[in-house]
């Protein structure tokens, strides 16, 4: 397994590169920085999240069973965190620029590079390109300095963004992780690309941690546009393929607690 892995990285330059660099960027700023230690915590959570439900989807028996409510639960979740968390904390009478900014920005990324991938049978397939997998990289670049920035606000918005984070990055590892492997794809190379893929959760928070203080309202901002974003659009039409109550039931679910959570200190 492990000889298999190396072959693999030896195979892909410029991806064992890539997250090398990463790697070694994350660690000197764990050890150089003055940035609380538990944000490079939550984003290995988000990490673990990732590689782990990609490798859980690849199970025999996990065939068959349908994403969209997973997808539905998250759309919840991220919409509910964006309306109820952020947007009261992103000023947004002085920030409206940058709230739309993340909409629009998330936006071109989603449909640009092909990020959120229909793992459903009903819609076209795209395909796992490089183009794809950059578009992966950068949301979860994203990701990673909005949990930075949120946890250094205030550790529990910190703690609310990092699980809205890791309730839409699931359904998007685990369509990814299926594509991969329609595609043909070995299962060390998926493991390769969604571990360097993941590891740009924690250099993102790392670099988050460079957004001045003053700035932080701002930041939120953006975050809350690409949160609407990705939960309003982009899962919340995934999840919404034919009529179904479940994937509604299910979309209000996770609406509901992310709005409890608003009450849990
Ligand atoms: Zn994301």
């Amino acid at each position: 397994m492990f000889r298999r892995i190396a072959s693999e990285l030896r195979r892909h330059v410029l991806f064992t590169t890539l997250g090398i660099i990463s790697g070694i960027i994350i660690l000197a700023l764990i050890f150089f920085s003055n940035i609380p230690r538990q944000i490079f915590l939550l984003a290995s959570l988000a990490l673990l999240a990732d590689v782990g439900s990609g490798l859980f989807s690849l199970l025999p028996r996990f065939r068959g069973i349908s994403t969209r409510y997973v997808i539905a639960f998250s759309a919840g979740i991220v919409i509910s965190v964006a309306l109820f968390e952020l947007l009261p904390k992103a000023n947004s009478e002085d920030n409206w620029a940058l709230l739309g900014a993340g909409f629009f920005i998330m936006y071109l990324i989603d449909k640009g590079l092909a990020l959120h991938q229909c793992g459903e049978s009903e819609c076209e397939v795209t395909g796992m390109s490089w183009v794809a997998i950059l578009g992966m990289s950068a949301d979860n670049l994203l990701d990673g300095v909005a949990l930075a920035v949120t946890y250094l606000t205030e550790p529990r918005l910190g703690i609310v963004v990092t699980l809205a984070i890791i309730a839409h990055e699931i359904p998007q590892f685990i369509t990814s992780t299926l594509i991969m492997k329609e595609q043909g794809y070995r299962l060390t190379r998926i493991i390769v690309i969604l571990l360097v893929a993941g590891l740009v959760f924690p250099l993102g928070a790392g670099l988050g941690q460079f957004i001045p203080t003053a700035a932080h309202q701002a930041a939120i901002a953006f975050v809350a546009g690409v949160f609407i974003y990705t939960g309003a659009t982009a899962l919340m039409t995934e999840a919404h393929h034919r009529f179904n109550w479940l994937v509604m039931l299910f979309l209000l679910l996770g609406s509901l607690i992310a709005l409890g959570l608003k009450f849990v200190e």
